[in-house]
């Protein structure tokens, strides 16, 4: 199933997507005031959920165009872990950013978080803050979203604490991480993560590590990888994260990001106002959003 939060009526309402005919049902099912609350609840309410959508056959289906996208989760409660570094092609291109080995795989995961309060999404504006930084860049990353509160998680069960997947953009002003060294505020301008366009259940993806990945700037095909290709997969991102801290239901994680950013080519190929950028992964969709100053 795929869960979205869209604004319809100019209400904030979780739906379950129907991605082949391009519509979707709201959930009614006891009351799911907003994702976080299914995620916490899900194993309760997906019963009656499943029934409900039975009942209702196509009847109640919407079509997508009456609606428009919010984020998954609109407000994450936290900040959006990421990972940097963790496709050994995208290592080599991006040099020696802020330290670091320039052209082989970290010895340990690097982890960094990113603010997105609110968190941005398909559709969405992406400002090109012109007045603090040249160098704006897409990266394109598998999405997980924690469905199950853990610590120290093994390998092997750590993809139980898995709720879905979707797609981010890690939008990162380049000039800004390299002032600052840490990359942190280089990562976290206004509007510069967007998600979704929804959740895909992890039932529907059994295996995160098979999934084609690529983006778009004006339908140039910039990045083209494979999850396959990570340095660690999601089952060891979680493992190697959650020793001493804590996941909640909510979490998300973006998981680095392949080959072909802009910041990669010569000479470098950063966004404009007015450029298009499409993120798409196998399985889950496409996340588009549009550039402007
Ligand atoms: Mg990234």
């Amino acid at each position: 199933m795929k869960f979205a939060t869209l604004s319809y009526n100019e209400k904030e309402t979780v739906c379950v997507i129907n991605s082949e005919n391009d519509t979707f049902i709201p959930i009614k099912t006891r009351s799911v005031p907003d994702m976080q609350t299914l995620i916490e609840n899900f194993d309760e309410i997906i019963p009656e959920l499943e029934e409900e959508l039975t009942a209702a056959g196509s009847e109640l289906e919407i079509p997508l165009t009456e609606a428009a996208f919010l984020a998954p989760i609109p407000y994450p409660r936290r900040n959006i872990v990421c990972l940097g570094k963790n496709y050994l092609e995208h290592v080599k291109e991006i040099g020696g950013i802020t330290g670091g080995p320039k052209d082989q795989a970290p010895d340990y995961p690097i982890y960094f978080t990113k603010a997105a309060y609110p968190c941005n999404h398909h559709m969405g504006t992406i400002l090109r803050h012109p007045e603090i930084t040249e160098k704006i860049d897409y990266e394109v990353e598998l999405g997980v979203v924690i469905g199950k509160r853990g610590i120290n998680i093994s390998v092997e069960d750590a993809l139980d604490h898995v709720f879905g997947y979707t797609i981010g953009n890690d939008i990162s002003a380049r000039d800004v991480q390299n002032r600052h060294v840490n990359w942190f505020m280089g990562k976290s301008l206004v509007t510069h993560c967007p998600v979704g366009p929804y959740i895909v259940h992890k039932d529907e993806i059994p295996d995160p590590q098979v999934l084609g990945i690529q983006s778009y700037v004006n339908d140039e095909l910039r990045q083209n990888g494979n999850t396959a290709d990570m340095i660690w997969g999601v089952a060891e991102i979680i493992h190697e994260l959650s020793k001493g801290y804590e996941l909640f239901p909510g979490d998300i994680i973006l998981t680095g990001t392949p080959k072909g950013v802009g910041m990669g080519f010569k000479p470098p190929k950063f966004l404009n106002a007015g450029d298009k950028v499409l993120c798409r992964i196998e399985g889950i969709g496409e996340l588009i959003n549009y550039i402007e100053d």
